[in-house]
């Protein structure tokens, strides 16, 4: 019988998104990877009570985690029936659809008839009343961004979430749907960009815009799989996402191309008594408009370790300055 640690509260940060009243855990636990029909459910168990007794309120799911695709989710729903639903209401629990699902014309992108029939999709599988915040996971080139913005703004109206949000999509894109969600009066609050140390497109595009109109970003891919971290300075572990070889945007030659770069951000993070991985989100978290940043877990200590990155958040001038000229080597 799982009892949540009384002094959860205690350390956590918790940030406004925009001009919302939504605040969310500076980190949050993204369910992409580690949680599926392929991994141990004991460890799964594990991660999502750490991250809670540590504070984090943010879990982050889509319809298509795993692998298998929709395990993720049918996982969660199991956690949360049997230790977490006396605390749901302390947790803010997203989805999204817009990635290839179902066999057929309507298992992908971003029609009304994809959405919705995702999200009650998503809905089944968590066991869940509702989701907090439900995404559009992708802009989808064909539809019409009004369908899509109105197949999030139906699904709060049905009460199948109480916000919505969006992911990859570009600057412009989300100009776009920001005026639609305005004149619709859809609870928008939030964009989920890919944003790391060694992926900064959205710097000039996405946040710039996010912060024009006073909505937040929670950047996922936050440590970049696993490359900002001390995991790959001396070889591929065994036990390593670059190593298995199934998980998509992790090569093992990613690894070669980039440890120079991280031995050197790796240095200035010992100089800052924090491990790489600390000081990789600290670095997400002084952009203004990124309110919380994700991390994937494949273990509890990885979110215990993690979460002590909110222990050192400031950086001199000093530190980013040495930052950016290794990321610019
Ligand atoms: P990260 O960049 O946080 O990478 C997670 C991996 O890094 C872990 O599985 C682990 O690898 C390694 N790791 C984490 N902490 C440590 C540590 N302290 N020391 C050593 N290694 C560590 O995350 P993800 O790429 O998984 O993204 C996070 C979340 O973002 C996803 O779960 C999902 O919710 C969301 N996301 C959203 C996308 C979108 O399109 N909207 C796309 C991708 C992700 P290992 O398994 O090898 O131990």
């Amino acid at each position: 019988m799982y009892r949540a640690n009384e002094q959860r509260y205690d350390k956590m940060v918790y940030n406004r998104l925009g001009v919302s009243g939504l605040k969310l855990s500076a980190i949050g636990l993204g369910l992409w990877n580690n949680f599926g029909s392929v991994d141990p459910f004991d460890t799964q168990r594990a991660i999502v009570h750490q991250a809670f007794d540590l504070g984090i309120t943010y879990f982050d799911l889509a319809n298509n985690y795993g692998p298998v695709p929709g395990s993720a989710e049918e996982n969660f729903g199991r956690i949360m029936a049997s230790d977490m639903k006396p605390y749901r209401d302390e947790m803010v629990i997203a989805s999204k659809a817009g990635y290839v699902m179902w066999p057929g014309p309507y298992g992908n992108w971003g029609s009304r008839k994809s959405i919705i029939a995702s999200a009650n999709q998503s809905l089944k599988r968590t066991g869940l009343d509702y989701f907090d915040i439900f995404y559009s996971h992708r802009p989808d080139p064909a539809t019409d961004p009004e369908e899509t913005a109105l197949a999030l703004d139906q699904l709060v109206h049905d009460g199948k979430t109480l916000y919505v949000g969006i992911s990859n999509y570009n600057g412009a894109q989300t100009k776009v749907m920001t005026d639609i969600f305005r004149d619709l009066k859809t609870p928008f609050i939030i964009h989920q960009p890919r944003y790391n140390m060694l992926n900064r497109q959205v710097e000039d595009d996405v946040l710039p815009i996010l912060t024009a109109e006073n909505k937040a970003a929670v950047s996922f891919s936050s440590l970049c799989q696993g490359l900002l971290t001390d995991k790959y300075l001396h070889g591929i572990p065994a036990n390593s996402r670059a190593n298995k070889g199934t998980i998509p945007f992790l090569e093992p030659a990613q690894v070669e191309q980039t440890l120079t770069t991280v031995k050197r951000l790796n240095e200035v993070a010992e100089s800052r008594h924090q491990s790489l991985a600390q000081m990789a989100l600290a670095w997400n978290l002084r952009q203004p408009a990124i309110a919380s940043v994700l991390i994937g877990a494949s273990r509890p200590e990885q979110v215990v370790a993690n979460v002590q990155a909110l222990d050192h958040l400031a950086f001199t001038a000093t530190e980013l300055e040495r930052i950016e000229q290794i990321l610019a080597q």
